[in-house]
């Protein structure tokens, strides 16, 4: 376990805001996790477990612990069937979907480019382009914190869902996740459903031409957080009632949906934003970005609480126009712990 000497936060997580927290650790193995949970000095304290902090909003400074997980380590084994894939959690997610396909082990390819650590990649179940976690996850490792003991949870006990899983929860606090397995099939079958990739043909495409591909939509698309601090889709894609969807198409006739396979629609939250006419719209430093709706971005010295006022002012707007009501997929964090935009609104 390493003790960091600074207090600020603002490198740590990709929103870029100025907030300190009381102490900054870095743990590099399950025992480290264990041992700050049991510490004397840090008993009392709020904690809270850290990869990049790119699905973070810290909304004041944090009066506690700041774990940064930093375990490492990928073991690759194979079947006759699949490679399987065991990774520490405190791995760059997206190195690991290079060097996959650097060694021809094809399948990460659609979720290229997600910042963040492996280990925090089944907590929102990370998902793109046709493609989440819960495809390739064959396991999670956690380990409880106020015990010390190791749990293998098997991808079904982790009840994915849409951004959802059980680390948020009935494992939420108490379980920190420590590995993550993953198993890529070799009978691999290229996901090119989603718009961009719809240009390939199946039978002839590489997995390094769809990772190429999603690379180069993802740099045009998404404000890169070294440049422009954001911490992705600020809200997720409301899910309605097809009876619903059917009303606002009345209405709205270009609304783009998606029909899921439980018979509900996924709306696009990007372009509920986009039609109120809230592209570029800013409170102090934080604004709505200019080509993508759906990400707010720290336009330089946003305070958190100009992003909470922006973020009000969008989901009242949307609300407004198409009484759809917008929830934030960012998690935001008080002084002592989780917190939403409800409770942190005067
Ligand atoms: C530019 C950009 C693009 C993005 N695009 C996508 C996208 O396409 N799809 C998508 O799904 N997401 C996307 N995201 C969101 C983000 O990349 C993911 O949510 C990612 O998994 C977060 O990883 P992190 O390590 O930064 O997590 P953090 O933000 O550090 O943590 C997120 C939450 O997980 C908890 N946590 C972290 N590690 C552990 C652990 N080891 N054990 C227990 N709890 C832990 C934290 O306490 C926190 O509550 C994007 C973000 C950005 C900035």
């Amino acid at each position: 376990m390493k003790v960091l000497q600074e207090r600020s936060l603002a490198p740590f997580h990709t929103f870029g805001i100025e907030v300190q927290a009381q102490q900054i650790l870095v743990a590099e193995t399950a025992a480290d996790l264990v041992a700050i949970w049991q510490d004397e000095q840090y008993r009392t304290l709020p904690k809270l477990i850290v990869g990049q902090g790119s699905n973070l909003l810290f909304c004041e400074d944090f009066a506690g612990v700041i774990v940064l997980n930093r375990i490492a380590g990928i073991t690759v084994t194979e079947t006759e069937s699949a490679y399987l894939l065991h990774i520490g959690a405190g791995e760059d997610w997206h190195q690991l979907v290079c060097e996959t396909i650097a060694r021809n082990m094809p399948g990460l390819e659609n979720l290229a480019l997600i910042p963040g650590c492996v280990g925090s990649s089944p907590i929102q179940n990370i998902g793109a382009y046709g493609v989440e976690l819960k495809d390739i996850c064959q396991y999670v490792d956690t380990v409880e914190l106020a015990t010390g003991e190791a749990h293998r949870l098997s991808a079904q006990a982790c009840q994915f869902g849409y951004r959802d899983s059980v680390f948020k929860h009935a494992l939420k606090d108490s379980h920190a996740i420590v590995a993550v397995g993953l198993a890529l099939p070799k009978a691999w079958q290229p996901n090119i459903s989603y718009g961009p990739l719809a240009k390939f043909d199946p039978e002839t495409v590489s997995a390094k031409e769809i990772f190429e591909a999603v690379c180069q939509v993802r740099r045009a698309k998404l404000p890169d957080p070294a440049v422009l601090g954001n911490a992705g889709s600020f809200f997720k894609n409301p899910v309605v009632t097809q009876a619903r969807r059917d009303t606002l198409l009345a209405q709205f006739p270009s609304l783009p949906s998606y029909e899921m396979a439980d018979g509900s629609c996924k709306l696009a939250a990007g372009w509920l934003i986009d039609q109120c006419g809230l592209k570029g719209y800013q409170v102090g430093g934080a604004k709505v970005h200019e080509q993508q709706a759906l990400v707010l971005v720290n336009a330089g010295g946003a305070s958190a609480q100009d992003v909470l006022t922006l973020a009000s002012d969008v989901v009242c707007a949307v609300q407004q126009t198409f009484g759809v009501t917008l929830e934030h997929e960012v998690r935001f964090m008080a002084a002592g712990q989780e917190t939403y935009l409800e409770e942190m609104l005067p």
